[in-house]
């Protein structure tokens, strides 16, 4: 039994570096703001440099000045985020039909039964690593394990551009004498109940009676006695995405007052989903809208198609008369485009073929092979050219837990 977890190491950060040109590199001190220019608002995310300060994601922005003075700061992009977490997805895809994305820059990978085709997990881990790195500029850190838990401490271990091997055998010199804390599912505040019964480590942890445990703590008891034991029979079923179907929104700078704002907008978001859908190889069978409203109350209206489609266009006319339906002349803050009940099944064979429906099709793959090469910045329909990036938001539809 083998898994593979791959992290990119501070995700966007890195990109932030890579999308420069060599204006900055990796040994920059540099650190993705959520506001920079007025100077409140928290770190997104930071180059090793200024990480070694102490400085971490979440924390204020003044307060990370005050520990690293001078440091670059750069606004958040998050457009290229996703774009890069989709080629580092496909490229991770490659070697599993068993993945599980994790968040927007990690990624699991069960690898049981595919060592005859690309050898064993060790190498693979270095081949992955190489890969992203030739391939995106990104460096990343492996885990390899015997199941999920000790793939994910294994990435955690060396960071950045690393691969570590955890197992039955090396688990305990490795990661019992870490913090507790370092352990999955161990918050602040478990961590502060372990530490009234003296458990500071892994290991302490591990050697606490199990009957304890779940005394107190209950179920998640077993589970942090399983855990720090390195047991974990979690398993991948599918990639989530697959199940869940697709969505992305926007929060408009200025409330879309007409329909043909928000249509433009919802053009957008469809681009970026049917983009998703393509290089996912699903099509969705249905299609949705949301809007939300300055005093955050929202409402949504979907429809079932006739055939399952990734073509932008085709999904496009279904969102548009969405939209008729329900825009009323309120004005919009967040438009939101979902879709759901996806099939990978092949396209059925019309027996009179669609020519528009062909045309539109190529049309499609066409844009998707520039947005591949070049980044899904180089195409826009005209429709969509009145927005620009900094009012893209929700660009993680993937909850970590
Ligand atoms: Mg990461």
């Amino acid at each position: 039994m083998s898994f593979l977890h791959v992290d990119l190491n501070s995700f966007y950060a890195s990109c932030a570096v890579v999308k420069s040109n060599g204006q900055y590199c990796f040994d920059t001190p540099l650190m993705v703001c959520g506001d920079p220019k007025r100077r409140h608002g928290i770190v997104l995310a930071a180059t090793y440099p200024v990480k070694r300060t102490g400085v971490r994601a979440g924390m204020p922005i003044r307060e990370a000045l005050a520990r690293y003075p001078g440091a670059v700061m750069v606004a958040p992009d998050f457009r290229m985020y996703m774009d890069y977490s989709d080629r580092f997805m496909r490229i991770v895809r490659c070697y599993s039909p068993l993945i599980m994305r994790y968040g927007i820059d990690e990624a699991y990978l069960d690898y049981g039964g595919c060592e005859r085709i690309f050898g064993p997990p060790l190498d693979l881990a270095h081949k992955l690593r190489e890969r992203v790195k030739n391939e995106l500029g990104l460096t990343v850190s492996v885990g390899v394990g015997d199941n999920m838990l000790m793939a994910k401490m294994g990435s955690d271990y060396k960071k950045p551009d690393a691969v570590t091997v955890i197992n039955a055998e090396n688990w305990q010199k490795l990661i019992w004498p870490m913090p507790v804390q370092s352990l999955m599912y161990v918050g602040k505040a478990t961590a502060a109940k372990l530490y009234t019964l003296g458990v500071r480590t892994v290991g302490d942890l591990a050697q606490t009676s199990a009957t304890l445990l779940k005394e107190i703590f209950g179920v998640c008891g077993t589970t942090l006695w399983r855990n720090a034991n390195g047991m974990d029979d979690t398993r991948i079923n599918c990639d989530p995405e697959q199940q869940k179907g697709v969505s992305k929104s926007i929060t408009l700078s200025q409330d879309a007052c007409n329909l043909e704002e928000v249509c433009s907008a919802l053009l957008m978001q469809t681009e970026d989903v049917a983009y998703r859908l393509r290089t996912l190889g699903m099509r969705a069978g249905v299609v949705g809208i949301h809007f939300r409203y300055g005093d955050m109350s929202g409402e949504g209206k979907q429809r079932t198609l006739s055939t399952p489609t990734d073509a932008t266009a085709e999904l496009y006319d279904s969102v548009r008369s969405l939209a008729k339906e329900l825009f009323h002349g309120r004005p919009v803050r967040q438009v939101g485009v979902r879709v759901t009940k996806l099939t990978a099944e092949p396209e059925q064979l019309l027996l009179f073929a669609d020519t528009a429906h062909e045309r539109r099709l190529r049309l499609d793959r066409a844009t998707d092979a520039l947005r591949d090469r070049y980044g899904t910045e180089v195409l826009r329909r005209a429709g969509t050219l009145c927005f620009d990036h900094d009012e893209i938001d929700d660009f993680t539809p993937f909850v970590k837990n």
